[in-house]
């Protein structure tokens, strides 16, 4: 490994990427609480998710394109 440039700026970090695990991990704890409530994704599911969890839909559909395998998991 090379050590950083010094004639180039450092990489900014991108907080949006950052932060977005954190946001999917919460998303996944949440919507398996609320399993507690509500054990099928029924209206009344996904009414209580937008309750308590404005961002679920997004974190969802995030969480959908990850592309995490089963094979990922085994190794
Ligand atoms: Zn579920």
């Amino acid at each position: 490994m090379r050590p950083p440039s010094r004639k180039r700026p450092p990489n900014r970090l991108n907080t949006e990427l950052v932060k977005k695990p954190r946001d999917l991990l919460e998303y996944v704890v949440v919507h398996e609480l609320l399993h507690l409530i509500e054990p099928t994704h029924s209206e009344r599911f996904v009414s209580l998710l937008d309750q308590v969890y404005p961002g679920g839909r997004e974190a969802r559909a995030e969480l959908n394109d990850l592309p995490l395998s089963a094979r990922a998991w085994k190794e």
